[in-house]
């Protein structure tokens, strides 16, 4: 018997109508005899509302309060894992739900951004060889303390994929709002294609810069396990053609185009420090403050201005969350660190296109610059990585430069 982890995401467990299909694709793969566990999300904006709620009860208190705060926005999780539970039951089936800590996962005390440490899955994997469906709540676990701790935004993916890691499972399927992944977001580019397959590299690079199809973390992990992810969509009625999109091995991927999608992160910032003393090791402090203070730094940029030899200017981007905290660790660090003062932009957007034929091909930068040079679009600052180009712009041009570029790339349908 072949175990499965299927995994339905918050729109999908949005109303009782769309639990019920759910649970018909569980009660699908069970009797066709898989063994099944399913990870569920709280249910669409339920998450954003307990944010809200915690955040208000919390004012102030914010360094000694993260526990009680993920108590309570973990808690959407466990309303949906009842009901698809109740769900299942309704259709006759063997069903129970889960908390992250029942079912074994460990994460550490990083709360509202743990990491999975372990799942120590050999209870659920005990109940669904015996023909019980499990269902587990995303995002959670517990910490060494007993406490509950959530996996940062998103992070039901990769309590999926954990889970299918744990349990060997052959697959993990993710039942999203579309029907797979894309060549970019569906939403801003109508004419994007669903691809049927996508290596972990690539799929790793367009998480991380900004399609949230499928959290980060949860493609790190897939590929580190080889777990075998399929995105797929709720929407469609079981047994109607539902094929989605195989995240795989690259040698496993048939498309092997130069660019195989377009990514965009809104929400970035940039942050130049003016005047920093030109010598060896004046940059390691610069980010040695930045890391101590938690602050995710993305590109870096030096530049010597021509008029003054033995000083530099350091530019780098964060998200534009980490703003304020990135300028306090700077200001605190000020006298060591030298700088004459310390500028920022808001308004920025990241796009980048992703492909791993660019290993082997030339010329795509200069396709990406043309195209948004066409379109009048001004670059901020760009980095490249073996499979990735991404450009900061002006955010208010994103939608603009995502269609200029996927239509460059000849990603466009029809
Ligand atoms: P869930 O609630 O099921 O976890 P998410 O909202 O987290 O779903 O992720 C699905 C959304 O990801 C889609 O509705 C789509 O707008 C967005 N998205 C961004 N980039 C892509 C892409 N390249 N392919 C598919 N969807 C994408
Ligand atoms: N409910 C959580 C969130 O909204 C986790 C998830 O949906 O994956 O971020
Ligand atoms: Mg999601």
């Amino acid at each position: 018997m072949d175990r499965l982890v299927l995994k339905f995401g918050g729109t999908s467990m949005g109303d009782v109508e769309r639990i019920r299909r759910a649970a018909r694709y569980v009660a699908r793969e069970a009797a066709q005899g898989q063994a099944v566990a399913v990870v569920v999300s709280a249910q669409a904006g339920e998450t954003d509302r307990l944010i809200k709620l915690a955040s208000a009860c919390m004012a102030g208190a914010d360094r000694d309060a993260a526990d009680e705060y993920d108590a309570v926005i973990a808690s959407g999780e466990q309303v949906s894992a009842g009901l698809m539970a109740l769900a299942l039951r309704a259709m006759q089936l063997k069903a129970r739900s889960w908390t992250g800590g029942q079912a074994g996962f460990r994460a550490s005390a990083a709360h509202a951004r743990a990491r999975i440490e372990a799942v120590e899955a050999d209870a659920v994997g005990e109940a669904i060889d015996g023909g019980e469906i499990a269902v587990v709540t995303g995002f959670q676990g517990t910490t060494q303390d007993g406490r509950i701790a959530t996996l940062g935004r998103g992070g039901s993916d990769t309590s999926a994929v954990a889970l299918a890691s744990a349990l060997s499972a052959k697959r993990c399927d993710i039942y999203t709002d579309v029907d797979g992944v894309y060549t970019t977001d569906p939403r801003i580019v109508p004419k994007a294609r669903r691809v049927d397959r996508i290596s972990y590299e690539e799929m790793l690079e367009l998480a991380s810069l900004g399609a949230k199809v499928l959290q980060t973390r949860s493609v790190e992990l897939a590929m580190a396990r080889k777990v075998p992810v399929r995105v797929l969509s709720s929407f469609i009625e079981p047994g109607q053609p539902n094929p989605g999109t195989l995240v795989c091995e690259e040698d496993e991927t048939m498309e092997k185009q130069v660019v195989s999608g377009v990514a965009y992160a809104r929400d970035e910032a940039r942050v130049t420090l003016v005047g920093v003393p030109d010598v060896p090791g004046a940059a390691g402090k610069v980010f040695a403050a930045l890391a101590a203070a938690e602050v995710n730094v993305d590109m870096i940029m030096q530049a010597r201005p021509r008029s003054e030899v033995e000083t530099a200017n350091i530019s780098f981007s964060v998200a534009q969350s980490d703003l304020e905290r990135t300028i306090e660790a700077l200001d605190s660090h000020r006298k060591e660190l030298g700088f004459e003062k310390v500028e920022t932009r808001k308004d920025l957007a990241k796009v980048s296109v992703v492909g791993v034929g660019m290993r082997s091909h030339a010329g795509v930068a200069h396709a990406m610059f043309s195209a948004l040079g066409e379109r009048g679009i001004s670059i901020d600052s760009i980095t490249t990585s073996e499979i990735k180009i991404s450009v900061l712009i002006p955010a208010d041009a994103t939608e603009l430069a995502v269609r200029a570029l996927h239509a460059a790339y000849k990603l466009d349908a029809g």
